[in-house]
């Protein structure tokens, strides 16, 4: 679709969508670009202030830096350059912090964009009622089966709250106003002043808007609005007159400007905001930037608070697996990456994809939703398909509110509809279901165990500089997909997070073990030909194992392997005489372009039996 054909039908909204149409161009130098004289400073831990005072003195003496954000807690702070320091270049800034002994990390703050190609038509809200049959969702045509899983809803279940880390959201809007759908802050007395609640915002009542640093998060670009109003129509049927109550909450959070643009350090900020104030389901129609470890270690919060992260997988009709899409692309258990599909479960032309990268499709062409002062509109983007999937997050936490992120992202991948057109393109080759995610909610008891994650696994691929977490992949040979019965992988995971919390100080020894060796990084590789059943998730591969090491294995696979997922292997010795179970974390092996599995947590009794094994075997 050609943008100035789209804009000349949009009498209103044409030009505030203009920097997302651009947005949506593959322009890879664009995406890369960041705030000039601003740089993102995580300090290392264990110095405590003093660490921190001595840094802040070199920063703004030497530096010429000046301080200007803290986040308390993670030694996390942001800098920009004084007006009265000569100027100097951002990058040139970050390596030099990057050498500095008190620095974690350095790094520039980019910018990001809404993930939209802009509005196809907007209507009136008496022609918004009369769209399609009374009693059906009106945002989508493609039989994602909301209605139906509306039948099954629990009547008195708890409220949920969605974090919309947007534009903002026209709060005033009829639908969002009639049914009660905004989030309140319930320990903040509106207008006084005051941080009630001491979250470090005054007068919070409704969210933040982190651009304008104020209490407002109303929406003056229209691309929140839309978002939200996604999100609450897979919750009822917005169109009814009366609208009834709404059963969640959106949490408006916002980030992007006037034009949908944002930087990393106020999205970092918005994540922070929705986990500590009670969201438990984020949507982030938003992407863009570079590598961010800074941004990562927000998801990571997030992860720990319970949430699920819905991204956008992008608008640049390219594949995710080889140029990656932030943060839609860093890999954690509760990130759930959303490609955009049609009415027919074909992948739109803009979307981006990514077999290993991108999880799931969902509707994104021509989504009709609210648009701010009591409009409505058509819309195009993974910005429209990745509030489908935050929506069915929030109906299956009514459900089940023990769930954790990454149960919520089991569930909904587990329960798509399967798309020929997906195959390839997606990791479940599928299409959302609210239905059967619902359903699969409801039947579900979920194991409050939390297992830790170490989001340092994102940097195997991507960054060069998180490379050591690649280390001691061996090699196995093809494994096949044989959908074996996944008795509890829940279970499975938390018992070995079980594992590991008394593991502890064997996990110190298979850590000095690994720095005692010439080469730290690398464990000596060795041929075995076993058997090998790999779970993940629901499913199951049986396969061969060809080479090994005690730092773990390689799988040579199509099937569905996600970054930084978590597996439970089971290996048989070379005789098949004894097996043991190994937990793992899936890494990218640059060197080899493939798919392995690092050991993580591997207990004492199992690393013996590998170095058992590997006596009588060749070195790869
Ligand atoms: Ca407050």
């Amino acid at each position: 679709m050609g943008c100035t054909s789209v804009l000349s039908r949009v009498p209103r909204f044409a030009v505030m969508f203009v920097s997302m149409l651009a947005a949506a161009a593959p322009a890879a130098a664009q995406d890369l670009d960041y705030v000039p004289g601003e740089v993102i400073v995580k300090l290392r831990g264990g110095q405590g202030a003093s660490g921190a005072q001595r840094f802040m003195g070199k920063a703004v003496s030497a530096g010429g830096l000046k301080l200007q954000r803290s986040w308390a807690g993670i030694n996390m702070h942001k800098f920009s350059v004084r007006a009265d320091a000569p100027p100097k270049d951002v990058l040139a800034i970050v390596q030099e912090l990057q050498g500095d002994p008190d620095v974690e990390f350095a790094e520039p703050n980019y910018y990001v964009r809404s993930q939209s190609t802009g509005v196809e038509r907007e209507i009136s809200a008496q022609e918004f009622e009369a769209t399609g049959s009374s009693g059906s969702m009106s945002q989508t045509s493609a039989h994602i089966e909301a209605e139906s899983a509306w039948t099954i809803m629990s009547p008195n279940a708890p409220v949920v709250t969605v974090a919309i880390i947007d534009t903002g959201i026209d709060y005033n809007h009829r639908v969002f106003a009639a049914s009660g759908a905004i989030w309140t802050n319930p320990n903040e007395v509106p207008g006084n002043g005051i941080d009630d609640d001491r979250n470090g915002y005054v007068d919070d009542v409704r969210g933040w808007n982190f651009v304008a640093n104020t209490a407002s998060p109303m929406d003056d670009d229209g691309h929140g609005t839309h978002v939200a109003g996604i999100v609450l129509g897979v919750t009822q049927n917005i169109r009814a007159n009366p609208i009834s109550t709404a059963k969640i909450r959106l949490m408006p959070l916002k980030f992007l400007d006037s034009k949908g643009v944002g930087t990393t350090s106020d999205a970092i900020e918005a994540i922070y905001y929705a986990a500590n104030n009670g969201a438990q389901v984020l949507n982030n129609s938003w992407g863009g930037g570079g590598f961010s470890q800074a941004l990562i270690d927000a998801i990571n919060y997030a992860y720990s608070r319970k949430a699920v992260f819905v991204a956008a997988a992008g608008n640049s009709s390219s594949n995710n697996d080889a140029s990656p899409t932030y943060p839609a692309n860093y890999a954690f258990p509760n990130l759930i990456s959303v490609a955009a599909t049609n009415d027919w479960d074909g992948l739109a032309g803009f979307s981006n994809f990514g077999k290993f990268t991108v999880h799931v499709g969902s509707p994104g062409v021509s989504i009709l939703s609210t648009l701010p002062n009591d409009t409505f509109g058509y819309a195009n983007g993974t910005s429209m398909a990745t509030p489908f999937v935050a929506g069915v997050a929030a109906l299956m936490l009514r459900e089940a509110p023990a769930m954790n992120g990454y149960q919520i992202k089991n569930l909904i991948l587990g329960g798509i509809d399967n798309a020929s057109s997906l195959a390839n393109k997606v990791a479940t080759s599928g299409r959302l279901n609210v239905h059967s995610s619902v359903e699969r909610a409801k039947a579900t008891s979920p194991d409050p165990y939390m297992p830790a994650y170490d989001p340092a696994s994102n940097g195997a691929s991507r960054a060069p500089a998180q490379a050591k977490t690649a280390a001691g992949c061996g090699l196995v040979g093809k494994a096949i997909l044989d959908g074996g019965g996944g008795q509890g992988p829940m279970r499975m995971i938390a018992f070995f997070g079980l594992l590991a919390a008394l593991m502890a100080p064997i996990l110190l020894s298979v850590y000095l073990r690994r720095k005692d060796g010439k080469n730290n990084r690398r464990h000596e590789r060795y041929q075995i030909d076993s058997r090998v059943r790999v779970r993940f998730g629901d499913r199951e591969l049986v396969g061969q194992v060809s080479s090994i090491s005690l730092g773990g294995v390689q799988l040579n696979t199509d099937a569905w392997l996600e970054q930084g997922g978590v597996v439970t292997m089971q290996i048989a010795s070379p005789d098949g005489k004894d097996v043991i179970s190994v937990e793992g974390r899936v890494v990218w092996s640059e060197e080899q372009k493939r798919y392995g599995v690092a050991f993580q947590n591997a207990e004492d009794g199992a690393l013996a039996a590998i170095s058992r094994w590997t006596q009588s075997l060749l070195r790869t």
